[in-house]
């Protein structure tokens, strides 16, 4: 019955972690996966999900099934740290926030909304963005196109030219950003040029759909998310989907959620209506346990100091893997492959190593980056980072 069911080629970057596990080497470095290692090597366990976790178990009752959207104090909290505790938008009740299957729950709801209720728009993809975009979205029914962004030769942005073809969408067009440490490149806008571009979405009647999956690796909380904070006070029709995946170190808990920025308060229950009805047509409701957490964290003033701090240490430890990468490989390779790893930002670095470099780096030396050239810097730490800059600079020679 099954016969022509043809073998599933993987997830090119799910398949290179397996690959890395799999390898024997004791030398072996894992750059590939866009996971915070600590200076240790080790996935951490953030010392305020910890307790919540204990507090939890300490308490923990029946497992009813949460609603359609999601857990409340989980979905407030969620909403307030992606827009602003005090944001106005919020106040007036104009959000329409559901709780879902991580980041990636939120983009696939969020593109069954859009295909439901704009079933003639398109999508507009950053060139290049993380890879799953296009296969949520085309797997949605959307149709799927890019604007220009990574610029080659600086590894910087394409500013004018994402612009420009920015400026000649259609209406009602989406348009997908990253609010910050953007992945797979590391470049992002920077305020002048959010400033630019948000009128052009407004004027041209675009909707922008923001996925914030790396809030609080930038600059910090309330920095990452400024971009959003300005499409609201723009009145630009605005969906967010964002991930507490990396900054509560959850991957496995799935926490996310999705949100719709509306022109009223009834507009937004309506439309959360819409967006429940799509997670009862996938998985009915989304899980508890992460979103527990989370809100256990967010929604007590000490657990989410505490986890405030240790989220800034981790940026912190990024920044500095840069700078020492940055130092290893000084002098050894040109001055445009250099200066990138201290200008892009986030957990991720376009190296521009070629595809022969990235395989030599694995075949010769154990150093697991993407086939594009992606570095995971968050995979550095103070043992491997020396050793990760000569095998660059030998596979570069
Ligand atoms: N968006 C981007 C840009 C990401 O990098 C990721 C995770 N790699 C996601 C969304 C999905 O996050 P999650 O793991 O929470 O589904």
């Amino acid at each position: 019955m099954f016969e022509h069911v043809p073998a599933y080629p993987g997830d090119p970057i799910l398949s290179l972690n397996e690959d890395f596990q799999h390898d024997p080497r004791q030398n072996k470095v894992n750059l590939s996966i866009g996971i915070y290692f600590d200076d240790a090597g080790a996935l951490p366990v953030m010392g305020a999900v910890r307790e919540a976790e204990s507090a939890l178990l300490g308490s923990i009752g029946p497992r009813p099934y949460l609603p359609m959207t999601g857990h409340a104090p989980y979905r407030d909290a969620a909403q307030a740290l992606v827009f602003g505790a005090d944001s106005e938008a919020r106040a007036s009740g104009r959000i329409a926030t559901l709780q879902t299957i991580g980041g990636s729950g939120a983009l696939k709801v969020g593109a069954d909304f859009l295909k439901r209720y704009f079933p003639n728009s398109q999508l507009w993809l950053s060139d290049p963005s993380w890879e799953n975009h296009r296969v949520v979205f085309e797997s949605a029914g959307i149709t799927v196109h890019t604007y220009p962004y990574y610029d080659e030769h600086s590894g910087g942005l394409r500013f004018e030219q994402m612009l420009d073809r920015i400026k000649s969408l259609p209406p009602q067009s989406i348009v997908l950003l990253h609010a910050c440490c953007h992945n797979p490149t590391g470049v992002d806008l920077d305020d002048a040029q959010w400033a630019e571009l948000v009128p052009v979405l407004q004027q041209r009647k675009l909707i922008a759909f923001v996925d914030m999956a790396y809030q609080g690796f930038g600059a910090g909380l309330e920095e990452d998310a400024a971009c959003i904070r300005l499409l609201v006070s723009s009145g630009v029709p605005l969906i967010v989907a964002n991930s507490f995946s990396k900054n509560f170190s959850l991957y496995g808990e799935r926490c996310g959620a999705l949100s719709v920025v509306c022109e009223s308060a009834d507009e937004a229950k309506r439309v959360l209506g819409q967006l429940a009805s799509r997670v009862r047509a996938n998985y009915s409701n989304p899980p508890t346990h992460g979103a527990r957490l989370v809100a256990g964290v967010l929604n007590a003033p000490a657990l989410r100091a505490s986890w405030e701090q240790e989220l800034s240490t981790m940026r912190e430890r990024i920044l500095a893997m840069r700078k020492r990468i940055y130092d290893g490989l000084n002098g050894h390779v040109e001055e445009r492959l250099l200066t990138r790893y201290l200008a892009q930002r986030g957990m991720f670095t376009y190296t521009g190593l070629t595809e022969i470099q990235v395989e030599r780096l694995r075949e010769e030396h154990a150093v697991y980056l993407l086939r594009s050239g992606r570095m995971c810097v968050a995979g550095l730490n103070e043992r491997n980072v020396g050793y990760v800059a000569s095998a660059i600079a030998s596979v570069v020679k």
